[in-house]
């Protein structure tokens, strides 16, 4: 299987990036990620001001996945996510919500052992391996890898995790994916500003998938399909997924706006994926009880 090593990795999606190796379709690859540090932290005694701030958010790519155009939409199966044996997690003024109550920064080491992360000597928790990054190059600009959207990115969102499957709209051809930024476990929100940050490898397979163009990122886990809606703050994030969301419903169950809009308030649930990113991003959940297969989708 071809391993796509860490030391390629890019800190913005930009078609103007040279891709590093090309892939095939519908065969698996693994992807070995650095940490959100660029893997520049491994002791406690290393400070967020003592690194080069720059190497932040590195993605491993950029690959260029053969038979797959602007305009298309690609599947990303996440088949299997393997951690390193320690993560971090730190905390430093002005970090998340409550990082003005922050004096000093902190740099915190984690081990995980039997797959559990070791917090302190009385504390543990089981692991919940997920991506953070994902994404592929827009159509123009360049969007650092710190920011989610509709080419995906920072979405930090957990169920993001080994058997989901992440659909993203292609704007270039070849895709130009990248993907980074795992965590060993992170709540809704990423409340504090980071989950646990780690290294590691990720199997993927790609495919291409027969459906007009998607307007946002989807991800499929095994109960429902989420809507990843990414933009300035609640307002308008929220509008965008429940949009897009009822639209979707009115295509796939043939009903008019009002009606779709009723059931999707009966049906689905709106959360948060985090709240710490330049952007804030939230999912809405399509159950497969509603919606069997999301694709083709028409609108
Ligand atoms: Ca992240
Ligand atoms: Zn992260």
């Amino acid at each position: 299987m071809k391993v796509i090593k860490k030391s390629h990795y890019i800190t913005s999606f930009n078609r103007q990036h040279k891709p590093i190796i090309e892939i095939d379709l519908n065969q698996p690859f693994i992807i070995e990620t650095q940490d959100c540090y660029c893997s520049q932290i491994k002791k406690e005694d290393t400070l967020r001001s003592q690194i080069n701030g720059d190497l932040m958010n590195p993605s491993t790519g950029p690959i260029f996945i053969r038979e797959v155009f602007a305009g298309d939409v690609i599947s990303l199966e996440i088949m299997k996510i393997q951690l390193e044996d320690q993560g971090l997690m730190l905390t430093f003024p002005g970090l998340g919500p409550l990082g003005d109550l922050i004096e000093e920064q902190k740099t915190k080491i984690l081990a995980i052992k039997d797959d559990f992360i070791y917090f302190n000597e009385e504390i543990k928790f089981p692991i919940s391996p997920m991506v953070g990054v994902i994404g592929v190059a827009p159509k123009e600009g360049d969007i650092p890898t710190e920011y989610p959207g509709d080419h995906g990115g920072n979405m930090d969102t957990k169920e993001i995790r080994e058997g989901s499957k992440v659909y993203l709209p292609v704007s270039v051809d070849g895709g130009l994916l990248a993907l980074g930024d795992l965590h060993g476990a992170m709540g809704d929100g990423e409340l504090s500003g980071m989950g646990l940050e780690i290294g590691g490898k990720v199997q993927v397979k790609v495919k291409k998938i027969n459906t007009k163009t998607i307007k946002m990122p989807i991800v499929e886990t095994e109960k429902e399909f989420l809507i990843i809606a990414s933009d300035k703050d609640f307002k308008a994030a929220s509008r965008k997924g429940i949009l897009y969301a009822s639209q979707i419903i009115q295509e796939k169950l043939n009903l008019n706006f009002q009606d779709a809009y009723s059931l999707l308030s009966a049906t689905c649930d709106i959360r948060i994926s985090q709240i710490v990113n330049p952007l804030l991003t939230l999912k809405i959940g399509l159950p497969k009880t509603l919606i069997a297969n999301i694709f083709p989708l028409n609108i």
